[in-house]
């Protein structure tokens, strides 16, 4: 059989099927074999691994996940994709098709018994209508992964790499360089795609730390603190501190005494163990 990166191959598949690319779910198939096979260099994937898969398309990555992994999971939203995937992944003893929303499900649940005993690598050219929430998702979530590879628009790749002070930086960098080394693979035209996306893409990966950063007391209090210091980026740290929390103004000041931070920086100054001090200081006062 024509390999499934070859665009008449994509063409008659969908044509058989009456299929057609569904834009509401971010379809832009990889027509490229070198590509599909450098993101799965890039993510480490090994013949001990277990591979989740998000957004398995017509099966064009999962079938090189499934020569290089021990087994792979792949979860697909379209309910018109899973005849095809049926098809198209018969030959591939090693891959569980699972059709849902990844935002929807209940990822512990589907990696079974699996999950614990061998290294998880979740890997996927990512639907970017949703490329935020589920890689948030991933990084808030105690998933013991080993590493993530996606493949996303280049304008996100540049927030998650984001250093402070920098206009990319902002909470996404801020949550993914906390619980994770994140480096940018590679860049990716948009010829490489069927139908080509509008934006330009590129490759990311994250190794997951054996521990975060600092040890927090509270992950959620983490969160609605960055997010409470980036909501309005020209103000001071201290005045988005007591516009966007419940701690009064006085307890805020004595907080940032305390980790000997300046209440008149911005907070786009910031580090992440930084936000993480002053999450685990206003912990003391209760949340
Ligand atoms: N992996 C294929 C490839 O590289 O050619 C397809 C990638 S395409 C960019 C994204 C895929 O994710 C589509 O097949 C789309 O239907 C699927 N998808 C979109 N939203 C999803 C969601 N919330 N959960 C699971 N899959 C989703």
């Amino acid at each position: 059989m024509e390999k499934l990166t070859s665009p008449r191959v994509i063409e008659t598949i969908l044509r058989k099927n009456a299929l057609h690319f569904n834009k509401r779910f971010g379809q832009n198939f990889l027509i490229d074999e070198n590509i599909v096979r450098k993101i799965v260099d890039a993510g480490e994937v090994g013949e001990e691994d277990l591979v989740l898969e998000i957004g398995s398309g017509i099966g064009t990555m999962t079938q090189v996940l499934s020569e290089c992994a021990k087994k792979v999971i792949t979860v697909e939203i379209d309910k018109k994709l899973i005849p095809v995937l049926k098809e198209t992944l018969a030959d591939c003893t090693n891959v569980e098709i699972i059709q849902g929303d990844i935002l929807k499900t209940n990822i512990r649940e589907i990696l079974g018994d699996d999950l614990g005993k061998m290294p998880l690598k979740i890997i996927a050219n990512l639907p970017y209508y949703v490329t935020t929430p589920i890689i948030m998702g991933f990084l808030e979530s105690d998933l013991p992964f080993e590493g993530m590879t996606f493949m996303i628009q280049k304008e996100v790749g540049e927030r998650l790499c984001g250093k402070p002070g920098t206009k990319a930086y902002g909470s996404l960098s801020i949550a993914a360089q906390f619980y994770s080394d994140v480096t940018i693979d590679f860049n990716v035209p948009s010829h490489v795609f069927m139908p080509k996306p509008k934006v330009d893409s590129i490759v990311v990966s994250f190794k997951k730390l054996a521990e975060p950063r600092i040890h927090l007391e509270n992950q959620k209090l983490f969160f609605s603190v960055v997010k409470a210091s980036f909501l309005n980026r020209r103000k001071t740290l201290i005045n988005g501190l007591s516009m966007n929390t419940n701690y009064e103004k006085e307890i805020i000041l004595e907080v940032l005494k305390e980790c000997a931070i300046e209440p008149g920086i911005r907070g786009e100054m910031l580090t992440g163990s930084e936000f993480a001090k002053i999450a685990n200081g206003l912990y003391a006062y209760g949340i």
